[in-house]
């Protein structure tokens, strides 16, 4: 499916978060998004998102470097060569710029959502995803007492949640996450570190004690940029390490098999750049028989639904975690002009009622109080 793009427009939205989310580097009180209009020489709209944070607390991109380098390099240069054999090509494009994942992203999404369209299929049906029902996990983000994490947790899987991720971090670790496997001696549990530890004795000794918990997976527990600590601690525990961001690229997963850094991966499209990336990261964890599943950055719609799409391809093994946007944003299903899935007992059932990121994402509201956009053409 060739693409001809002519136009590319920057809008940064503002979404406020019902309560603020705590992990080990930082707390999230509002999602400032950056949307991507990409528009072909036929007219096809597509749309994407930047989910960057304000600041470089999660990856070195943030706000205000992902709206410069997609302002300044990366629209520009999708314009300057507009033709492209298809989506996988644009995104291709783009490899001689380092890093600047989130941006990549949000461009990747609204080229796939253009190429969609032109086949008339919802970007699930587009990347060959059937599942019609996607599990979910739930994620208890740090809280001061462990009452507030457990009363969470109790709704949660009252509300039919498959397991809990619960996020840890230095001042929230083991009395968390004894408390909660003592609640839940038989529940499928995992903790995310957010690479808040670094490799020591004292760490050692806190996740050998952590490993006595039976967690599913220990998430990202050791440095950002990190392989050859994750497999020295790997090598020590018998709960699954999985990775989240030491891993940018179907190249860095590649060296994490070989080191043995990891027996997990949580695949975020905006993290690896893409849909493009993120099938090539699919691809190979299936091969290597690597336990997968999908995270959320708490998406805007546009990207939940590109997440969506992703999500139901077969062979995720675990449940989801990327539905906080649902509950956390306000007034999130607002931006829809109609249901673009439903959720009950812990599974997300999407409706895919267009072509393209299937839903009807009603970009007017979303936009509403947006700054006029940054317009580039070709
Ligand atoms: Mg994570």
């Amino acid at each position: 499916m060739s693409l001809d793009i002519e136009r590319i427009e920057l809008f940064v939205v503002e979404l406020p978060l019902l309560q603020p989310f705590t992990v080990s580097f930082g707390t999230v009180r509002s999602r400032r998004l950056i949307l991507v209009k990409m528009t072909d020489s036929q007219g096809v709209v597509g749309w994407g998102e930047a989910t960057t944070l304000d600041a470089p607390i999660y990856k070195p991109d943030y706000f205000g470097s992902t709206l410069d380098v997609l302002q300044k390099i990366l629209a520009p240069s999708i314009l300057k060569k507009r033709a492209y054999a298809g989506p996988e090509d644009l995104d291709d494009s783009l490899a001689f710029v380092r890093g600047h994942y989130f941006a990549k992203a949000a461009l990747s999404i609204a080229a796939y959502d253009i190429a969609a369209q032109k086949e008339n299929k919802s970007l699930a049906a587009f990347l060959g995803a059937t599942k019609t029902e996607i599990p979910l996990s739930h994620t208890i983000a740090i809280t001061e007492h462990p009452q507030e994490m457990l009363d969470e947790a109790a709704k949660a899987f009252e509300a039919g949640f498959k397991d809990i991720k619960l996020k840890i971090a230095p001042q929230a670790d083991l009395p968390f996450a004894r408390a909660l496997r003592q609640a839940y001696p038989d529940l499928p549990l995992m903790v995310d570190a957010n690479a808040a530890y670094r490799y020591n004795d004292e760490t050692l000794k806190l996740f050998k004690e952590v490993d006595e918990l039976g967690f599913f997976s220990i998430e990202q527990p050791l440095d950002w940029n990190d392989l050859y600590d994750h497999a020295r601690l790997q090598k020590q525990l018998k709960t699954p390490l999985a990775l989240d961001e030491s891993i940018d690229c179907a190249h860095d997963f590649e060296q994490a098999l070989a080191l043995q850094s990891c027996r997990m991966l949580n695949i975020k499209l905006s993290r690896v750049g893409g849909l493009t990336e993120s099938l090539r990261l699919y691809g190979l964890a299936q091969q290597s028989k690597i336990g997968l599943w999908v995270g959320g950055m708490i998406e805007g719609p546009t990207g939940l639904m590109a997440v969506i799409a992703f999500s139901a391809l077969s062979g995720f093994d675990y449940p989801a975690d990327f539905i906080d946007s649902h509950y956390l944003i306000e007034g999130f299903s607002d931006y829809f002009d109609e249901e673009p899935y439903t959720l009950a007992k812990g599974k997300l059932t999407p409706c895919f009622s267009k072509p393209g990121l299937g839903a009807a994402i009603n970009y007017g509201r979303l936009c509403q109080h947006a700054p006029s956009p940054i317009i580039l053409t070709a």
